[in-house]
C-alpha cells in the first residue's frame, strides 16, 4: 500500500465522523510532509480494565500506530511504548519539558485509595497531577475517566475520580474533554486529536464537556427501533420484535451516535445486535445493577418520555 492509499484511508475514518467540516485532504497530506509541529502525547491508565486502549488500538481501516507516531511525538502509551520501570517514570518526572502536550487519561482516579493505582512507586494521583499541569488539553477517554463508569459503581471504596474533578479539586486550570463508552470510541478520539492537530483548540462541547458533535442527540432519537416505540410495540423478551423499552433500554436517556456510528467500523450497535442499550456512555453508568435496568429506580426518574 503507498503513503497516499494509507493517507486515504485515515481520511475516510475520519470524514465519516464529521471531520470534513474542518479538515481536507490537503490538510491531512501537509500534516504528513510534516508542516505542522507535532505536539507531544501522553496516555496513562488510572484505574481501568485497558479496554479504551484496546478499543482505539484495533481500530478498523488505519494504523494507530501509523497515527500516533506521524502526527503526534508519543512520550509514552502503557501499551504500545517500549520503555520500562524507571525509563517510563524517568520520562514522566520531565513532563514540564514537553511543550504543547496532549495528556490523555483512561479509567479513574483513586483518591480515598492512592495504593490503588501506582506507577513506579508514585500514586497516580501524583502523576495525573504533574501532567495535567503541563498539558495544553486534557482528555477523559472513556466512561470510567468521563464519569466513573464502573470504577464508581455501587460498592467501589477507592473514591474514583474523574479527570476533570480531579483537575478542578487540584485547582488546576486546563481545558479538559469527556469522551464517553464503555469503551471509547476510537473515531470520536481521531476526531478530537485532529482537531486538535488543525485548530489547537477543543471542539464544541456541551456542559459535561463532550464534543456536541457526537452527543447531542439519544440514542432513542435516532434509534432504528424507534418505529417500534411510536406504535407501542415492545419487546417482551430478548429476541422479540419491538422497541426494548420494557427490557430496560436506556436509550431514552443516553446521548451518543450510536445510530450512525457504531463499533467496530460501524459493524453492530447493542439494540441492533437485539440488546437494550446499557446506556454505557451516560453519566450514571453502570447504576445500581449493570444490566437488569428495567429494576434500576434512579434512572427511571429521567423516563418522563413514557409515563
Ligand atoms: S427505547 Fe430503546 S429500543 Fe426503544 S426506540 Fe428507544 S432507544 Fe430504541
Ligand atoms: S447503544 Fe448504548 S450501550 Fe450500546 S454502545 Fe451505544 S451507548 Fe453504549
Amino acid at each position: 500500500m503507498t503513503r497516499r492509499e494509507i493517507l486515504k484511508n485515515m481520511y475516510k475514518v475520519v470524514v465519516a465522523v464529521g471531520a470534513s467540516s474542518f479538515l481536507s485532504f490537503d490538510d491531512l497530506l501537509a500534516m504528513d510532509r510534516g508542516e505542522i509541529t507535532k505536539p507531544n502525547l501522553v496516555w496513562l491508565h488510572g484505574t481501568s480494565c485497558s479496554g479504551c486502549s484496546t478499543s482505539f488500538l484495533n481500530i478498523e481501516g488505519v494504523s494507530v500506530v501509523d497515527i500516533l507516531t506521524e502526527y503526534t511525538n508519543v512520550i509514552f502509551h502503557p501499551d504500545i511504548s517500549l520503555a520500562t520501570g524507571h525509563q517510563v517514570t524517568d520520562l514522566l518526572e520531565r513532563a514540564n519539558e514537553y511543550k504543547d502536550s496532549i495528556f490523555i487519561l483512561e479509567g479513574s482516579i483513586p483518591i480515598a485509595m492512592p495504593h490503588a493505582c501506582m506507577m513506579g512507586d508514585k500514586p497516580m494521583t501524583y502523576w495525573v497531577e504533574k501532567l495535567a499541569k503541563n498539558a495544553s488539553v486534557c482528555i477523559a477517554a472513556g466512561t470510567c475517566a468521563s464519569f466513573g463508569g464502573i470504577t464508581d459503581m455501587d460498592g467501589m471504596i477507592t473514591g474514583p475520580k474523574t479527570l476533570a474533578d480531579f483537575i478542578s479539586y487540584k485547582g488546576i486550570n486546563k481545558p479538559v474533554i469527556n469522551l464517553p463508552n464503555c469503551p471509547m470510541k476510537p473515531e470520536q478520539l481521531l476526531y478530537v486529536l485532529f482537531y486538535y492537530l488543525k485548530t489547537k483548540s477543543l471542539p464544541e462541547l456541551d456542559k459535561e464537556k463532550r464534543p456536541i458533535r457526537f452527543f447531542s442527540k439519544t440514542i432513542h432519537e435516532r434509534c432504528t427501533r424507534h418505529d417500534y416505540f411510536t406504535r407501542k410495540k415492545f419487546a417482551k423478551k430478548i429476541g422479540d420484535e419491538g422497541c426494548l423499552y420494557y427490557l430496560g433500554c436506556q436509550g431514552i436517556v443516553t446521548k451518543n451516535d450510536c445510530p450512525i456510528n457504531g463499533h467496530n467500523d460501524n459493524t453492530n450497535i447493542c439494540i441492533k445486535a437485539g440488546h437494550p442499550c446499557i446506556g454505557c456512555a451516560d453519566k450514571y453508568f453502570p447504576r445500581k445493577i449493570m444490566l437488569h435496568t428495567y429494576d434500576d429506580k434512579r434512572p427511571n426518574e429521567r423516563f418522563k418520555i413514557i409515563s
